[in-house]
């Protein structure tokens, strides 16, 4: 894992020093390449030949064990899998990811912690998504962080660093991961071969979306049905007559961290039509904000961004969700 194509990897990586400290928190937005500095401090560690400030070798038993995932000195914590088979009708048997780490799962690390390395001399333990630690797998994590042996290597990442809890932060070396300028992240994904040759407006609006992260930029990029999803949603909402039902069917196929993606910078760019600001995220879509805008007031989109964050806190129980985003609709500030 090289990191000469991140160049903005290279400022955290510079402030963890010369050393890979005992507990490392590394935090920032989504798809900045959190867990790509981390997969690289973790092979430089373990490698064989290199020195930790250096690129691993890539060549070293240790790198080639690594780069098949199946070094014995490494362990990658992430969401909990869980067979929700059983209770889904008629769903294929299917793992789904439920978005905790459980105590269950911290605990499961066992004698990893304190057997010593089967090669070389250190090991290496990742947690992502480190803001998913429930209160119970925060307090068996941090008997593992209390008295660590010299050879063990925690490296957590999150979103938030105020989401862990304070025995686990004071015991982190605590570094940002920032998101670049726009134009460095633009450059980056125009080097990607994995895109197509892809319209200016979108591409810039992918990086705003995604506060100028990188990997969450392609990822939206690649991801066809969000601008697909976003215009369908704008056509709409731009009708003289809005149906709420018309637009709770269609939106109940869309899960609610995209809806949010839609619908927050709808909602800012709406606000930004009435005060005379600078529209940021709907550039290719002025005269359909300027419809939707139509007599809406400030106050009133306000009301409905309200009800909009009532829904996304009930999104991930609902009992209809047709019923809920009916209701929601209903609400859309009309003239
Ligand atoms: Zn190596």
């Amino acid at each position: 894992m090289q990191l000469a194509q991140y160049s903005w990897l290279d400022e955290p990586k510079r402030k963890i020093g010369t050393n890979l400290p005992p507990a490392l928190l590394m935090y920032g937005v989504e798809g900045v390449g959190k867990r790509t500095l981390a997969l690289h401090l973790a092979q430089s560690a373990l490698c064989e030949k290199a020195s930790f400030l250096k690129e691993p070798c890539g060549i070293c038993g240790s790198c080639h064990l690594f780069q098949a995932e199946t070094h014995p000195d490494f362990k990658m914590l992430s969401n909990d899998e869980v067979d929700t088979s059983a209770d889904e009708e008629g769903a294929a048997s299917t793992k789904k990811v439920k978005q905790v780490i459980s105590v269950k799962t911290v605990r499961e690390l066992g004698s990893f912690c304190y057997t010593k390395p089967h090669r070389g001399h250190a090991k290496v333990i990742i947690i992502d998504p480190a803001d998913n630690l429930n209160q119970n797998a925060s307090n068996a994590l941090l008997k593992n962080l209390e008295e660590p042996p010299a050879f063990l290597h925690f490296i957590l990442l999150a979103k938030h660093s105020e989401s862990l809890i304070p025995t686990i932060l004071s015991r982190c070396l605590k570094v940002h991961v920032r998101a670049p300028e726009l134009a460095v992240t633009s450059d980056w994904l125009n080097r990607q071969t994995s895109i197509n040759q892809i319209e200016e407006h979108k591409k810039e609006l992918a990086i705003r979306l995604s506060g100028c992260a990188p990997f969450a930029s392609m990822q939206l990029i690649e991801d066809d049905a969000f601008f697909v999803n976003r215009d369908k949603i704008l056509a709409l909402l731009s009708q003289d007559a809005i149906n709420a039902f018309t637009l709770a069917a269609f939106c109940e196929k869309i899960d609610a961290p995209i809806l949010q993606r839609i619908f927050y910078p709808l909602l800012h760019d709406l606000l930004m039509a009435d005060l005379g600001g600078d529209i940021v995220f709907h550039k290719d879509k002025v005269s359909e904000i300027q419809r939707i805008k139509r007599a809406m007031t400030p106050k009133a989109v306000t009301h409905w961004q309200g009800s909009f964050n009532d829904y996304l806190k009930s999104a991930n129980h609902p009992l209809n969700r047709r019923l809920a985003l009916e209701a929601l609709f209903l609400k859309w500030p009309q003239a």
